[in-house]
Protein backbone atom coordinates (compact mmCIF):
# COMPACT_ATOMS: atom_id res chain seq x y z
CA UNK A 1 0.00 0.00 0.00
CA UNK A 2 1.72 3.02 -1.11
CA UNK A 3 2.03 5.69 1.71
CA UNK A 4 -0.20 8.24 -0.52
CA UNK A 5 -3.54 5.86 0.06
CA UNK A 6 -3.19 5.23 3.89
CA UNK A 7 -6.33 7.10 4.29
CA UNK A 8 -8.13 4.35 2.67
CA UNK A 9 -7.16 1.94 5.39
CA UNK A 10 -9.75 0.67 7.92
CA UNK A 11 -8.74 1.22 12.12
CA UNK A 12 -7.85 -2.41 11.37
CA UNK A 13 -5.93 -2.43 8.29
CA UNK A 14 -4.10 0.84 9.94
CA UNK A 15 -2.94 -1.20 13.26
CA UNK A 16 -2.31 -4.08 11.99
CA UNK A 17 0.21 -2.66 9.66
CA UNK A 18 2.00 -0.48 11.80
CA UNK A 19 2.04 -3.09 14.12
CA UNK A 20 3.79 -5.52 11.53
CA UNK A 21 5.88 -2.78 10.33
CA UNK A 22 4.34 -1.81 7.17
CA UNK A 23 4.17 1.78 8.11
CA UNK A 24 5.11 3.82 10.75
CA UNK A 25 3.03 5.55 13.26
CA UNK A 26 4.34 9.01 12.37
CA UNK A 27 3.70 8.39 8.74
CA UNK A 28 0.11 7.31 9.79
CA UNK A 29 -0.03 10.73 11.70
CA UNK A 30 1.19 13.31 9.43
CA UNK A 31 -0.79 11.25 6.76
CA UNK A 32 -4.37 12.00 8.57
CA UNK A 33 -2.71 15.32 9.59
CA UNK A 34 -2.53 16.29 5.89
CA UNK A 35 -5.36 14.80 4.76
CA UNK A 36 -7.40 17.17 7.21
CA UNK A 37 -5.56 20.44 5.92
CA UNK A 38 -6.45 19.74 2.58
CA UNK A 39 -10.05 18.12 3.21
CA UNK A 40 -11.10 19.97 6.03
CA UNK A 41 -11.47 23.63 5.16
CA UNK A 42 -14.05 22.89 2.58
CA UNK A 43 -15.82 20.22 4.84
CA UNK A 44 -15.32 21.92 8.78
CA UNK A 45 -15.44 19.17 10.81
CA UNK A 46 -12.42 19.98 13.33
CA UNK A 47 -12.56 22.41 15.64
CA UNK A 48 -9.16 21.71 16.98
CA UNK A 49 -6.78 19.52 15.12
CA UNK A 50 -4.20 17.82 17.37
CA UNK A 51 -0.82 18.05 16.00
CA UNK A 52 0.48 16.40 19.06
CA UNK A 53 -0.07 13.27 17.10
CA UNK A 54 3.22 13.13 15.35
CA UNK A 55 5.05 12.88 18.76
CA UNK A 56 2.91 10.39 20.11
CA UNK A 57 3.47 8.20 16.70
CA UNK A 58 7.09 8.97 16.98
CA UNK A 59 6.46 7.30 20.78
CA UNK A 60 4.80 4.52 19.30
CA UNK A 61 7.48 3.79 16.56
CA UNK A 62 10.30 3.93 19.38
CA UNK A 63 8.56 1.48 21.69
CA UNK A 64 7.88 -0.97 18.39
CA UNK A 65 12.07 -0.77 17.65
CA UNK A 66 11.98 -1.67 21.72
CA UNK A 67 10.06 -4.72 20.37
CA UNK A 68 7.19 -3.78 23.34
CA UNK A 69 3.63 -4.90 22.75
CA UNK A 70 0.68 -2.71 21.91
CA UNK A 71 -2.88 -2.20 22.41
CA UNK A 72 -5.56 -2.75 20.40
CA UNK A 73 -6.36 1.04 18.70
CA UNK A 74 -2.45 1.48 18.29
CA UNK A 75 -1.58 3.88 15.85
CA UNK A 76 -5.24 4.82 14.41
CA UNK A 77 -6.33 7.85 14.39
CA UNK A 78 -9.77 8.71 16.10
CA UNK A 79 -11.67 11.94 16.33
CA UNK A 80 -13.81 13.31 19.46
CA UNK A 81 -16.79 15.19 19.53
CA UNK A 82 -16.29 18.21 21.55
CA UNK A 83 -18.51 17.49 24.27
CA UNK A 84 -15.91 14.86 25.58
CA UNK A 85 -13.09 15.66 27.37
CA UNK A 86 -9.38 15.38 26.70
CA UNK A 87 -7.49 15.95 29.55
CA UNK A 88 -5.59 19.55 28.61
CA UNK A 89 -7.52 19.89 25.19
CA UNK A 90 -10.45 22.18 25.03
CA UNK A 91 -13.69 20.77 25.27
CA UNK A 92 -15.84 23.62 23.56
CA UNK A 93 -19.58 22.15 23.37
CA UNK A 94 -19.92 24.26 20.14
CA UNK A 95 -20.35 27.13 22.08
CA UNK A 96 -19.57 30.67 22.99
CA UNK A 97 -19.69 30.11 26.42
CA UNK A 98 -16.95 27.30 26.43
CA UNK A 99 -14.74 28.38 23.64
CA UNK A 100 -11.78 28.88 26.46
CA UNK A 101 -12.42 26.01 28.77
CA UNK A 102 -9.81 23.67 29.09
CA UNK A 103 -11.16 19.75 30.49
CA UNK A 104 -9.11 19.01 33.81
CA UNK A 105 -9.32 15.26 33.18
CA UNK A 106 -9.78 12.67 30.65
CA UNK A 107 -13.43 11.21 29.92
CA UNK A 108 -13.27 7.07 30.66
CA UNK A 109 -13.85 6.94 27.05
CA UNK A 110 -10.48 8.71 26.31
CA UNK A 111 -8.51 6.95 29.19
CA UNK A 112 -9.67 3.42 27.32
CA UNK A 113 -8.40 4.80 23.95
CA UNK A 114 -5.49 6.18 25.01
CA UNK A 115 -4.48 2.76 26.79
CA UNK A 116 -5.05 1.12 24.15
CA UNK A 117 -2.58 3.29 22.50
CA UNK A 118 -4.96 5.14 19.88
CA UNK A 119 -3.82 8.38 18.58
CA UNK A 120 -6.48 10.99 19.24
CA UNK A 121 -6.58 13.35 15.73
CA UNK A 122 -8.87 16.38 17.16
CA UNK A 123 -12.03 17.60 18.20
CA UNK A 124 -14.89 17.85 15.84
CA UNK A 125 -17.72 19.77 15.27
CA UNK A 126 -21.52 19.38 16.60
CA UNK A 127 -24.80 21.26 17.44
CA UNK A 128 -24.35 23.54 20.42
CA UNK A 129 -24.22 20.95 23.59
CA UNK A 130 -25.61 18.35 21.14
CA UNK A 131 -29.04 20.01 20.57
CA UNK A 132 -30.22 19.70 16.80
CA UNK A 133 -30.24 17.15 14.08
CA UNK A 134 -28.50 18.92 11.20
CA UNK A 135 -25.54 20.72 12.82
CA UNK A 136 -26.91 24.11 12.18
CA UNK A 137 -26.60 24.98 15.87
CA UNK A 138 -22.99 25.17 16.10
CA UNK A 139 -20.80 28.24 17.64
CA UNK A 140 -17.97 27.34 14.96
CA UNK A 141 -20.56 27.63 11.93
CA UNK A 142 -21.69 24.57 9.88
CA UNK A 143 -20.26 21.58 9.24
CA UNK A 144 -20.69 20.18 5.55
CA UNK A 145 -21.82 16.75 3.91
CA UNK A 146 -18.77 15.57 2.07
CA UNK A 147 -20.73 14.27 -0.30
CA UNK A 148 -22.26 17.28 -1.02
CA UNK A 149 -20.97 20.39 0.80
CA UNK A 150 -24.13 22.47 -0.09
CA UNK A 151 -26.12 19.97 2.36
CA UNK A 152 -26.15 19.51 6.14
CA UNK A 153 -23.58 16.30 7.07
CA UNK A 154 -26.55 15.84 10.10
CA UNK A 155 -26.11 16.29 13.84
CA UNK A 156 -26.12 16.74 15.99
CA UNK A 157 -22.46 14.62 15.55
CA UNK A 158 -21.99 16.75 12.81
CA UNK A 159 -18.28 16.74 12.02
CA UNK A 160 -17.76 13.06 13.70
CA UNK A 161 -19.99 11.58 10.46
CA UNK A 162 -18.43 14.15 8.22
CA UNK A 163 -14.62 13.66 9.67
CA UNK A 164 -14.82 10.15 9.25
CA UNK A 165 -16.98 9.93 5.51
CA UNK A 166 -14.20 12.48 4.23
CA UNK A 167 -11.71 9.70 5.09
CA UNK A 168 -9.89 12.16 7.70
CA UNK A 169 -10.00 9.61 10.14
CA UNK A 170 -11.50 5.77 10.04
CA UNK A 171 -12.73 6.12 13.65
CA UNK A 172 -15.45 8.74 15.43
CA UNK A 173 -16.83 9.14 18.66
CA UNK A 174 -19.82 11.15 18.77
CA UNK A 175 -22.69 10.79 21.25
CA UNK A 176 -26.57 10.24 20.59
CA UNK A 177 -28.91 11.61 22.89
CA UNK A 178 -32.48 11.44 20.11
CA UNK A 179 -30.27 9.99 17.15
CA UNK A 180 -27.18 12.48 17.03
CA UNK A 181 -25.59 9.15 15.76
CA UNK A 182 -27.58 7.43 13.52
CA UNK A 183 -29.02 10.26 12.03
CA UNK A 184 -25.91 11.95 10.51
CA UNK A 185 -23.89 8.37 9.74
CA UNK A 186 -27.34 8.33 7.35
CA UNK A 187 -26.81 11.96 5.62
CA UNK A 188 -22.67 10.49 5.21
CA UNK A 189 -23.50 7.08 4.54
CA UNK A 190 -21.40 5.51 6.74
CA UNK A 191 -22.15 3.10 9.77
CA UNK A 192 -23.15 4.61 13.12
CA UNK A 193 -23.94 2.81 16.40
CA UNK A 194 -25.73 3.69 19.25
CA UNK A 195 -24.48 1.28 22.33
CA UNK A 196 -27.75 0.36 24.82
CA UNK A 197 -27.82 2.87 27.84
CA UNK A 198 -25.49 2.34 30.29
CA UNK A 199 -23.27 -0.02 28.10
CA UNK A 200 -20.39 2.92 27.82
CA UNK A 201 -19.57 5.07 30.67
CA UNK A 202 -20.78 8.82 30.14
CA UNK A 203 -18.05 10.33 32.72
CA UNK A 204 -16.80 12.84 30.91
CA UNK A 205 -19.30 13.36 28.05
CA UNK A 206 -20.97 16.92 29.05
CA UNK A 207 -24.24 16.03 30.06
CA UNK A 208 -27.12 17.29 27.83
CA UNK A 209 -30.07 14.71 28.84
CA UNK A 210 -28.71 11.81 31.19
CA UNK A 211 -31.25 9.31 30.97
CA UNK A 212 -31.23 9.43 27.35
CA UNK A 213 -27.65 9.37 26.17
CA UNK A 214 -24.92 7.47 24.98
CA UNK A 215 -21.33 7.79 23.75
CA UNK A 216 -21.92 7.07 19.78
CA UNK A 217 -19.41 5.23 17.25
CA UNK A 218 -18.84 6.21 13.38
CA UNK A 219 -17.09 4.22 10.98
CA UNK A 220 -16.69 2.74 7.27
CA UNK A 221 -16.95 -0.79 8.68
CA UNK A 222 -18.98 -2.51 11.18
CA UNK A 223 -15.72 -4.68 12.36
CA UNK A 224 -13.46 -0.88 13.37
CA UNK A 225 -17.01 -0.45 15.49
CA UNK A 226 -16.52 -3.37 17.23
CA UNK A 227 -13.04 -3.11 17.55
CA UNK A 228 -13.56 0.49 18.95
CA UNK A 229 -16.45 -0.74 21.42
CA UNK A 230 -14.57 -3.51 22.63
CA UNK A 231 -12.18 -1.23 24.12
CA UNK A 232 -14.53 1.27 25.58
CA UNK A 233 -17.27 -1.18 26.66
CA UNK A 234 -15.11 -0.82 29.97
CA UNK A 235 -15.51 -0.35 33.21
CA UNK A 236 -16.07 3.13 35.20
CA UNK A 237 -16.07 3.67 39.08
CA UNK A 238 -17.41 7.21 38.13
CA UNK A 239 -20.47 6.37 36.20
CA UNK A 240 -23.35 4.26 38.19
CA UNK A 241 -25.29 3.32 35.16
CA UNK A 242 -21.96 1.40 33.24
CA UNK A 243 -22.39 -2.40 32.97
CA UNK A 244 -20.68 -4.40 30.45
CA UNK A 245 -22.84 -5.64 27.72
CA UNK A 246 -23.99 -9.07 27.96
CA UNK A 247 -21.89 -11.91 26.10
CA UNK A 248 -25.30 -13.68 25.99
CA UNK A 249 -25.37 -17.23 23.88
CA UNK A 250 -26.59 -15.63 20.70
CA UNK A 251 -24.25 -12.94 20.00
CA UNK A 252 -22.17 -15.69 17.62
CA UNK A 253 -25.41 -17.01 15.96
CA UNK A 254 -25.05 -17.12 12.19
CA UNK A 255 -27.00 -14.44 10.67
CA UNK A 256 -29.83 -17.16 8.92
CA UNK A 257 -30.81 -18.29 12.56
CA UNK A 258 -31.57 -14.82 13.44
CA UNK A 259 -35.22 -13.06 13.17
CA UNK A 260 -35.64 -9.47 12.04
CA UNK A 261 -38.78 -7.72 12.18
CA UNK A 262 -39.78 -4.85 9.81
CA UNK A 263 -42.82 -3.40 10.03
CA UNK A 264 -44.72 -2.84 6.72
CA UNK A 265 -47.38 -0.38 7.17
CA UNK A 266 -45.01 2.24 8.87
CA UNK A 267 -45.03 3.18 5.06
CA UNK A 268 -48.49 4.18 4.22
CA UNK A 269 -47.24 7.69 5.50
CA UNK A 270 -43.14 7.74 5.62
CA UNK A 271 -41.45 9.09 2.94
CA UNK A 272 -40.54 7.55 -0.08
CA UNK A 273 -36.69 7.57 0.48
CA UNK A 274 -37.52 5.99 3.99
CA UNK A 275 -39.57 3.27 2.47
CA UNK A 276 -37.71 2.19 -0.30
CA UNK A 277 -34.67 2.53 2.03
CA UNK A 278 -36.47 -0.13 4.10
CA UNK A 279 -37.71 -2.50 1.17
CA UNK A 280 -34.40 -2.49 -0.25
CA UNK A 281 -32.67 -3.73 2.98
CA UNK A 282 -35.35 -6.28 3.09
CA UNK A 283 -34.73 -7.50 -0.38
CA UNK A 284 -31.30 -7.69 0.19
CA UNK A 285 -31.05 -9.69 4.10
CA UNK A 286 -34.05 -12.33 2.31
CA UNK A 287 -31.89 -12.76 -0.83
CA UNK A 288 -29.13 -13.36 1.57
CA UNK A 289 -30.71 -16.08 3.80
CA UNK A 290 -32.13 -14.21 6.62
CA UNK A 291 -35.48 -14.27 8.28
CA UNK A 292 -37.49 -11.19 8.03
CA UNK A 293 -40.47 -11.21 9.55
CA UNK A 294 -43.45 -8.58 8.50
CA UNK A 295 -44.74 -6.83 11.78
CA UNK A 296 -48.81 -5.85 11.85
CA UNK A 297 -49.84 -3.47 12.32
CA UNK A 298 -47.22 -0.83 12.88
CA UNK A 299 -48.39 2.45 11.21
CA UNK A 300 -46.24 5.31 11.78
CA UNK A 301 -48.24 6.87 14.61
CA UNK A 302 -46.89 3.94 16.99
CA UNK A 303 -44.05 6.32 17.19
CA UNK A 304 -45.29 9.65 16.47
CA UNK A 305 -45.67 11.08 20.21
CA UNK A 306 -41.80 9.88 20.76
CA UNK A 307 -40.07 12.81 19.33
CA UNK A 308 -42.80 14.73 21.86
CA UNK A 309 -41.88 13.30 24.79
CA UNK A 310 -38.61 13.21 23.89
CA UNK A 311 -38.26 17.24 23.68
CA UNK A 312 -39.92 17.33 27.16
CA UNK A 313 -37.63 14.77 28.59
CA UNK A 314 -34.47 16.27 27.11
CA UNK A 315 -35.43 20.12 27.63
CA UNK A 316 -36.40 19.00 31.36
CA UNK A 317 -32.99 17.12 32.13
CA UNK A 318 -30.64 20.02 29.56
CA UNK A 319 -32.70 22.69 32.11
CA UNK A 320 -31.21 21.16 35.43
CA UNK A 321 -27.58 20.02 33.87
CA UNK A 322 -27.06 23.48 32.16
CA UNK A 323 -27.79 25.56 35.03
CA UNK A 324 -24.39 24.67 35.83
CA UNK A 325 -22.53 27.03 33.21
CA UNK A 326 -23.42 30.66 35.21
CA UNK A 327 -19.83 32.16 34.15
CA UNK A 328 -19.26 31.31 37.58
CA UNK A 329 -18.60 27.63 37.92
CA UNK A 330 -18.10 27.21 34.19
CA UNK A 331 -18.19 29.21 30.98
CA UNK A 332 -16.98 32.89 30.42
CA UNK A 333 -18.22 35.16 32.46
CA UNK A 334 -19.41 38.44 31.86
CA UNK A 335 -19.13 40.41 35.41
CA UNK A 336 -22.02 42.50 36.56
CA UNK A 337 -22.05 43.92 40.04
CA UNK A 338 -24.78 41.72 41.47
CA UNK A 339 -24.04 37.42 41.30
CA UNK A 340 -27.89 37.29 39.74
CA UNK A 341 -27.06 39.78 36.47
CA UNK A 342 -23.75 38.59 36.35
CA UNK A 343 -25.15 35.02 36.08
CA UNK A 344 -28.13 36.35 33.62
CA UNK A 345 -25.74 38.10 31.44
CA UNK A 346 -23.58 35.41 31.18
CA UNK A 347 -25.74 32.90 30.40
CA UNK A 348 -27.80 35.36 27.64
CA UNK A 349 -24.21 36.06 25.82
CA UNK A 350 -22.65 32.73 26.06
CA UNK A 351 -25.74 30.10 25.02
CA UNK A 352 -27.35 30.39 21.55
CA UNK A 353 -30.31 30.52 20.44
CA UNK A 354 -31.60 26.86 20.60
CA UNK A 355 -30.01 26.23 23.54
CA UNK A 356 -31.78 28.78 25.51
CA UNK A 357 -35.06 27.78 23.94
CA UNK A 358 -34.54 24.60 25.68
CA UNK A 359 -34.07 25.63 28.93
CA UNK A 360 -36.73 27.83 29.00
CA UNK A 361 -39.01 25.16 27.82
CA UNK A 362 -37.90 22.28 30.38
CA UNK A 363 -37.81 24.94 33.17
CA UNK A 364 -41.47 25.60 32.29
CA UNK A 365 -42.24 21.73 31.70
CA UNK A 366 -40.99 21.05 35.32
CA UNK A 367 -42.62 23.72 37.31
CA UNK A 368 -45.32 22.42 39.81
CA UNK A 369 -47.92 23.35 38.03
CA UNK A 370 -47.10 21.73 34.53
CA UNK A 371 -44.97 18.66 35.75
CA UNK A 372 -48.22 16.43 35.64
CA UNK A 373 -49.35 17.63 31.90
CA UNK A 374 -45.86 17.09 30.43
CA UNK A 375 -43.00 15.65 32.53
CA UNK A 376 -45.31 12.89 33.73
CA UNK A 377 -47.18 12.12 30.98
CA UNK A 378 -44.02 11.65 28.82
CA UNK A 379 -42.97 9.21 31.25
CA UNK A 380 -45.73 7.21 30.76
CA UNK A 381 -44.93 7.22 26.63
CA UNK A 382 -41.46 6.27 28.00
CA UNK A 383 -43.51 3.09 29.29
CA UNK A 384 -45.84 2.62 26.70
CA UNK A 385 -42.99 2.51 24.29
CA UNK A 386 -40.61 0.16 26.48
CA UNK A 387 -43.62 -2.19 26.66
CA UNK A 388 -44.14 -1.76 22.91
CA UNK A 389 -40.60 -2.98 21.90
CA UNK A 390 -40.95 -5.54 25.28
CA UNK A 391 -43.59 -7.60 23.11
CA UNK A 392 -41.51 -6.69 19.45
CA UNK A 393 -38.65 -8.48 20.56
CA UNK A 394 -40.70 -11.27 21.92
CA UNK A 395 -41.22 -11.96 18.50
CA UNK A 396 -37.91 -11.60 16.72
CA UNK A 397 -34.24 -10.54 17.79
CA UNK A 398 -34.27 -7.46 15.59
CA UNK A 399 -36.33 -4.95 14.28
CA UNK A 400 -35.45 -2.89 11.03
CA UNK A 401 -36.22 0.77 10.37
CA UNK A 402 -35.37 3.32 8.42
CA UNK A 403 -32.43 6.00 10.27
CA UNK A 404 -34.23 8.99 8.79
CA UNK A 405 -36.84 9.95 6.36
CA UNK A 406 -34.73 11.78 3.70
CA UNK A 407 -31.31 12.09 2.53
CA UNK A 408 -29.41 15.23 3.46
CA UNK A 409 -30.63 18.66 3.62
CA UNK A 410 -29.68 21.85 1.85
CA UNK A 411 -27.94 24.32 4.21
CA UNK A 412 -30.44 26.76 4.64
CA UNK A 413 -33.58 24.93 4.67
CA UNK A 414 -36.18 26.38 6.40
CA UNK A 415 -37.88 23.31 8.21
CA UNK A 416 -41.59 23.67 9.52
CA UNK A 417 -42.16 22.61 12.94
CA UNK A 418 -43.54 19.46 11.44
CA UNK A 419 -41.03 18.77 9.48
CA UNK A 420 -38.51 19.06 12.55
CA UNK A 421 -40.44 16.77 14.52
CA UNK A 422 -40.05 14.13 11.62
CA UNK A 423 -36.36 14.06 12.34
CA UNK A 424 -36.22 12.55 15.39
CA UNK A 425 -39.10 10.22 14.94
CA UNK A 426 -36.99 6.76 13.93
CA UNK A 427 -34.46 7.43 16.29
CA UNK A 428 -35.54 8.78 19.20
CA UNK A 429 -38.25 6.01 20.27
CA UNK A 430 -35.03 3.98 20.61
CA UNK A 431 -33.05 6.46 23.63
CA UNK A 432 -35.85 6.61 25.10
CA UNK A 433 -36.22 2.73 25.92
CA UNK A 434 -32.75 2.72 25.98
CA UNK A 435 -32.09 0.36 23.40
CA UNK A 436 -29.17 -0.47 20.50
CA UNK A 437 -29.27 0.38 17.20
CA UNK A 438 -26.91 0.23 14.61
CA UNK A 439 -27.69 2.55 11.30
CA UNK A 440 -26.15 1.26 7.80
CA UNK A 441 -25.50 2.58 4.60
CA UNK A 442 -28.54 1.04 2.23
CA UNK A 443 -29.22 2.76 -0.36
CA UNK A 444 -28.11 6.03 -2.93
CA UNK A 445 -31.76 7.88 -3.66
CA UNK A 446 -31.93 9.48 -7.12
CA UNK A 447 -30.09 13.06 -6.23
CA UNK A 448 -27.24 10.32 -5.79
CA UNK A 449 -27.50 10.85 -1.66
CA UNK A 450 -26.99 8.14 0.52
CA UNK A 451 -29.80 7.11 3.27
CA UNK A 452 -29.53 4.32 6.16
CA UNK A 453 -31.42 1.65 7.73
CA UNK A 454 -30.93 1.11 11.48
CA UNK A 455 -31.12 -2.56 12.88
CA UNK A 456 -32.34 -2.02 16.52
CA UNK A 457 -31.63 -4.46 19.19
CA UNK A 458 -32.91 -5.42 23.17
CA UNK A 459 -30.57 -3.47 25.43
CA UNK A 460 -27.50 -5.13 26.21
CA UNK A 461 -27.57 -7.08 22.88
CA UNK A 462 -24.50 -4.32 21.56
CA UNK A 463 -22.69 -7.50 20.62
CA UNK A 464 -25.13 -9.48 19.15
CA UNK A 465 -26.18 -6.57 16.82
CA UNK A 466 -22.11 -5.91 15.84
CA UNK A 467 -21.51 -9.55 15.13
CA UNK A 468 -24.73 -9.76 12.97
CA UNK A 469 -23.57 -6.70 11.02
CA UNK A 470 -20.35 -8.04 10.30
CA UNK A 471 -21.29 -10.85 8.88
CA UNK A 472 -23.70 -8.58 6.42
CA UNK A 473 -21.24 -6.41 5.43
CA UNK A 474 -20.63 -7.25 1.92
CA UNK A 475 -24.66 -6.80 1.31
CA UNK A 476 -24.36 -3.27 2.84
CA UNK A 477 -20.81 -1.86 1.59
CA UNK A 478 -20.09 1.86 2.55
CA UNK A 479 -20.38 3.88 -0.78
CA UNK A 480 -17.52 6.69 -1.29
CA UNK A 481 -18.48 10.62 -1.56
CA UNK A 482 -16.70 11.26 -4.95
CA UNK A 483 -15.73 14.50 -2.58
CA UNK A 484 -16.38 17.61 -5.40
CA UNK A 485 -15.39 20.06 -2.89
CA UNK A 486 -15.00 22.85 -5.00
CA UNK A 487 -18.79 23.66 -4.44
N1 LIG B 1 -32.08 15.79 17.12
C1 LIG B 1 -32.22 15.54 18.51
C2 LIG B 1 -32.23 16.82 19.29
O1 LIG B 1 -32.11 17.86 18.70
C3 LIG B 1 -31.15 14.61 18.96
C4 LIG B 1 -29.90 15.23 19.44
C5 LIG B 1 -28.90 14.26 19.98
O2 LIG B 1 -29.04 13.05 19.82
N2 LIG B 1 -27.90 14.79 20.66
O3 LIG B 1 -32.38 16.83 20.49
Amino acid sequence: MPTKDLYKLSAEELNKGFVRGLFSAEEIASHFLDRINSIDPFVNAFIDVFSDIIEKGRKLDERRARGEAFGKLAAVPISIKDLIHVQGKKTTCASNLMKEYVAPFNATVVEHMVKEDALLIGKVNLDEFGMGALGANSAFSITKNPWDTSRFAGGSSSGSAASVSARMCPLSLGSDTGGSTRFPASFCGIYGFKPSYGSISRYGLVSFASSLEQIGLFSHSPEDLKLLFSCINRDCKFDAQWKKSEVNTGVNRPFKEVSIGWTPDLFDESSQEAAQCVNKAVQQLQAAGAKLVPLRPYPLSTWINAPIAYQIICCSEASSNLSRFDGIRFGKQITKPSFADTVSATRAKGFGREVKTRIIAGTYFLSSMQKKNYYSAALEEVMRLKELYRNIFNKVDFLLMPSASSTAIPIGTKLSSKERHYLDVYTCPVNLAGLASLSFPVLLWENGLPINCQLIAPKGHDLHILNLANQLKELFPVMEPNMDLSK
